[in-house]
């Protein structure tokens, strides 16, 4: 009698699992205008991505062509898979050396996106943009040097 009543019960949990696996799948089936799978890359056009998505690292740039980035290394130190090569040079003001970036290269095609050079960086330099499409036929496209030619670094920033 015991073996039947766990028979009969094991039965039951088996449905009602079942069912509440197919409760989603059933209610898009009969709501099938509800659907919202979309069709890439045809949707290329609107497509957007999450506001939080990592797609690559960026270094913003204001409109006049400048940036936070002090070329302190920070982010280079930082990096678990050594995808930051800081290059930095000096320049001249009011008779003093100063250090500044030079190149700040980022090599997209080892990077994780762990995000640590964002957060780590003092100032604030760098952001995540929300690209996703980065297949190429050089790899060597995929290293992108983050400092636009000519940009500065941003006066409010403190060194
Ligand atoms: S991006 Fe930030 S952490 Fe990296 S070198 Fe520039 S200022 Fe330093
Ligand atoms: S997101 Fe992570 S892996 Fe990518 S460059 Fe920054 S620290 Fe390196």
């Amino acid at each position: 009698m015991k073996e039947i009543i766990q028979y009969f019960s094991d039965v039951f949990h088996a449905v009602k699992s079942l069912l509440t696996g197919m409760r989603v799948t059933g209610y898009y089936f009969f709501h099938h205008k509800e659907i919202v799978t979309q069709e890439y890359p045809e949707n290329r056009a609107t497509l957007k991505m999450f506001e939080r998505f990592k797609g690559e690292v960026l270094m913003p740039h204001t409109e006049s062509n400048e940036h936070k980035c002090t070329g302190c290394g920070i982010c280079e130190m930082n990096c678990p898979n050594g995808s930051i090569e800081i290059l930095t040079t000096f320049e001249t003001v009011d008779g003093k050396k100063k250090k500044i970036i030079d190149k700040h290269i980022y090599h997209l095609s080892m990077c994780t996106f762990c995000g640590l050079c964002v957060k780590t960086c003092p100032s604030d330099a760098l952001a995540f943009g929300n690209d996703f499409e980065h297949a190429v036929f050089d790899r060597q496209s995929l290293t992108k040097v983050l400092n636009k030619p000519g940009s500065t670094l941003n006066k409010e920033v403190k060194e």
